[in-house]
């Protein structure tokens, strides 16, 4: 039996080994690519008003092209380039590039996705800053999305940054919200402007009671504390039905539409504003 789990353990770290390699040379060629490559580029999810027409605003996501794995998925890369430091470049390049980007659709807010690391960065404010100075984007148009892992452990830097942000005009988004470590004491202390609803608890309104019972009472507790709610993963017409009575303000999800290229959101903005003009 000693042997056999010799052996066991033997296969098991050389396997881990291969990971190890494997996830050092990913990590490289994400680096190269944030530096000089070309095969970074953005994906923009529209959400929509509870018509399900109206287009309110557009969720930056950052996608890899590469040239021999094909489409390397977010949630592959974004924990390597968090584990690895590369966040802090990678997080500049989406911020800078989506701002760019947003001011060409002045009548959409633009949210951008903001990874911990980048949060507790001393000087993030400043980037922020100085990327909106660069780029000419209204501040107001700006969302930051960050997920309940930046109040882990420092809740007061947490705060005090956040007010540095709402300082400068942009709004804060409180995403994938009711999968962390969600404490009501914490989010009343904290000024963000919108909730985001998991789409794990978006699944699950039509397929129980309880379910049901759990998205009412965080969509309430959202709009009592003067918050924009929004539900994310929105696939099915009932879903969408149940939320909009429900109270929910913005739809992003599969059912409205799949993250697209920004040539196809300034299209359909241009439609929008022609089928609203009268004629
Ligand atoms: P997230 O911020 O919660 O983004 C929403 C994810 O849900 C996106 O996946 C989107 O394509 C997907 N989604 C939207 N509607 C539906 C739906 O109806 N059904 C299903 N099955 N999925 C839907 P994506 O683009 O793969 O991004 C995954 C995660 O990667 C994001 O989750 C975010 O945490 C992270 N991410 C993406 N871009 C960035 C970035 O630029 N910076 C950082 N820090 N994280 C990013
Ligand atoms: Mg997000
Ligand atoms: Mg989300
Ligand atoms: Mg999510």
């Amino acid at each position: 039996a000693e042997r056999h789990d010799r052996l066991r353990l033997c296969i098991y770290s050389s396997d881990m080994e291969e990971r190890q390699k494997e996830r050092r040379q990913l990590e490289l060629e994400l680096g190269d690519e944030i530096r000089n490559g070309d095969g970074l580029y953005l994906s923009y999810q529209p959400s929509f008003d509870p018509s399900g027409e109206v287009m309110l605003g557009v969720e930056a996501l950052c996608r890899w092209r590469h040239p021999v794995r094909g489409e390397v998925p977010p949630t592959i890369f974004i924990p390597l380039a968090e584990n690895s430091g590369l966040i802090h470049l990678l997080g500049e390049w989406v911020l800078r590039n989506a701002c760019r980007q947003a001011t060409e659709w002045p009548e959409l807010k633009v949210a951008v996705n903001v990874s911990p690391q980048q949060f507790k960065r001393i000087g993030f404010v400043d980037l922020v800053r100085r990327v909106l100075g660069e780029t000419g984007l209204d501040p107001r148009q700006l969302e930051i999305e960050l997920t309940e892992s930046i109040l882990v452990n420092d809740l007061q830097t947490a705060e005090a940054q956040l007010a540095e942000l709402k300082k400068i005009g942009v709004r804060l988004a409180l995403d994938d919200f009711g999968t962390g470590y969600s404490s009501l004491s914490y989010l009343l202390a904290l000024p963000f402007d919108r909730l985001k609803i998991d789409r794990s608890f978006v699944t699950r309104v039509q397929s129980s009671a309880r379910g049901a019972a759990v998205v009412h009472s965080i969509i309430s507790l959202g709009r009592a504390l003067g918050m924009q709610v929004t539900a994310e993963g929105v696939d099915t017409p009932e879903q969408h039905k149940f939320l909009r009575v429900a109270g929910v303000h913005a739809f992003q999800g599969y059912l409205f539409s799949r993250p697209v290229e920004a040539g196809e959101i300034s299209e359909r903005l241009a439609a929008q504003k022609a089928a609203r003009r009268p004629s």
